[in-house]
């Protein structure tokens, strides 16, 4: 936890303006909104609530590997802004292997995307919605992040769903929520799609430090894989990671996501709607 905070404070001045233009949306062909450099005077008042980059940004993963799969690449362009990015573990990975070594590796996995690591000592497999509850409310009330990301809800592992769960429970007054893609998400449709080909090979070390997955999974065949299916229908990058937004600002989430690309049809339709009533 100390690190954590001390690694909080240090990135203390950093802002999500940094080398970004301030964005905005414009219609694309397709009927999706696809992000633009400049914004107007509107769409400024509009998303009032800044996403300021004092706050970290938390990954919630339940087992030592989730993290780095789902959000590595995000992860990885965060920091690189000095943005502090905070990897939660909720359990130990012991059904996965031995939780000694599974626990060095993710904080190498960590370390290689810049972020700090957080383990914690839930059951693998017995994940309770009510310990992951727990667990999240303190993490929120330790650190008090600006954004978070957790697990897909949809998903066949029991693990990854009560761990959403739980944070969708806790995290209603957390400004941003956004949900991340996994090897055993189900009906996942991102409605955010970020360009990681800058950091793909960061990301990519991240998953290869999970060395002792590598005999027993094909994780490395999975992120290869996504990362191509989510970039190649929308011509943004080589590689790609989705995420579904649950709440928050985007516009301001934009900034974070500087130099990245993304469709978000359902919220930014709103944005649209108050604008033309404002118009009238
Ligand atoms: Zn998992």
């Amino acid at each position: 936890m100390r690190n954590g905070k001390q690694q909080t404070k240090r990135n203390a001045h950093a802002t999500l303006d940094q080398g970004s233009a301030i964005p905005r949306w414009q219609p694309a062909r397709d009927g999706l909104l696809h992000l633009v450099s400049g914004a107007t005077a509107r769409q400024r008042r509009y998303h009032s609530r800044p996403v300021d980059g004092n706050r970290p940004v938390i990954i919630f993963g339940a087992h030592p590997d989730d993290a780095a799969l789902g959000a590595g690449g995000l992860a990885a362009i965060m920091t690189r802004q000095s943005l502090p990015v905070i990897i939660v573990t909720a359990t130990t990975g012991a059904l996965g292997g031995n939780p000694v070594l599974r626990k060095a590796e993710d904080s190498n996995s960590a370390r290689i995307l810049g972020a700090e690591l957080l383990s914690g000592k839930l059951r693998d497999g017995h994940l309770s919605l009510h310990g992951a509850i727990r667990l999240v409310e303190s993490v929120i009330k330790e650190f008090n992040p600006e954004v978070i990301l957790a697990p897909y809800e949809d998903d066949t592992h029991q693990d990854h769903r009560n761990l959403a769960l739980a944070v969708a429970s806790v995290a209603r007054r957390v400004p941003n929520l956004l949900y991340y893609e996994g090897p055993t998400s189900r009906d996942f449709f991102p409605s955010v799609v970020v360009d990681i080909s800058a950091v793909w090979q960061q990301k990519w070390d991240a998953i290869v430090a999970h060395a002792s997955q590598m005999s027993r999974t094909n994780l490395l065949f999975w992120t290869d894989f996504i990362s191509k299916c989510r970039a190649w229908p929308r011509y943004c990058g080589s590689r790609c990671e989705g995420f579904r937004l649950a709440h928050g600002d985007l516009l301001s989430l934009a900034r974070v996501f500087s130099a990245t690309q993304y469709e978000v049809p359902p919220v930014i339709g709103m944005v649209d709607i108050a604008e033309a009533h404002h118009g009238n």
